[in-house]
């Protein structure tokens, strides 16, 4: 199964991807990850990034394109895989297009409010990446990663004026994406509000009608 997951910034996407995948057993592809470890170990496209990344705009199509690509090179996407966060551009989708056959696209819906007070909460492990929210994943021990015992911090972009900014691109630059994937018959709408668990079972319940 190759699945899209769409949706504003906060809606939970990488939390819900990351237990999917688990459970089906296929890769978790998240553009927002895979540039974050470039920009840990600064590597040529990290340099590239970094400043973007940081202020909430988003990275040109032509590299976020060539790396999704060499992703999907790899063996281990052959039984299938969830792209978090990409596409993020109709170009976007428009390339994809080209390289990939989605199955289906679930679409995360949430309000902006929701969206701030989630974002303003949420952790990051310094280490491994893994993501924690302050009053709804939290870790066993404050601070710290229940997966790899590194620090948790609070991601650049997450400041309030990037949250702002990232909504705004949201409306401007992702948003049509839904029409876009609605007119080709593939959308499916989840309710992203409720607790982690019971999005995890609607979303669940959804691709099993795929
Ligand atoms: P969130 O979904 O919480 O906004 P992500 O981890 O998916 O966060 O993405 C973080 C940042 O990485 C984005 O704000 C953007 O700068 C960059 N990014 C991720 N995916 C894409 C993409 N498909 N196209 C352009 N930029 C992207
Ligand atoms: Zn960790």
């Amino acid at each position: 199964m190759k699945l899209i997951f769409l949706g504003p910034p906060g809606a939970g996407k990488g939390t819900i991807a990351s237990k999917i995948c688990e459970n089906l057993g296929i890769p978790h592809i998240s553009t927002g990850d895979l540039f974050r470890k470039a920009i840990k170990n600064q590597t040529e496209l990290g340099k590239k990034v970094q400043q973007i990344i940081e202020s909430g705009d988003l990275v040109p199509d032509a590299l976020t394109v060539a790396l999704v690509k060499e992703r999907l090179n790899n063996p281990d996407v052959e039984k299938g895989y969830i792209l978090d966060g990409f596409p993020r551009t109709i170009g976007q989708a428009d390339s994809l297009s080209e390289f990939s056959s989605i199955d289906a696209v679930i679409n995360f819906t949430i309000t902006d409010d929701q969206v701030i007070k989630r974002l303003a909460g949420r952790r990051l492990c310094k280490n491994c990446g893994a993501g924690y929210h302050v009053d709804t994943v939290k870790p066993k021990e404050e601070g710290i990663c229940d997966k790899c015992g590194g620090e948790l911090i609070i991601r650049p972009d997450d400041a309030p004026e990037a949250i702002k900014n990232r909504l705004a691109v949201y409306y401007e630059s992702t948003e049509p994406l839904i029409d876009y994937y609605r007119q080709k018959g593939i959308l499916n709408d989840v309710d992203g509000s409720p607790e982690v668990a019971a999005v995890v079972k609607d979303t669940e319940t959804t691709i099993s009608a795929i």
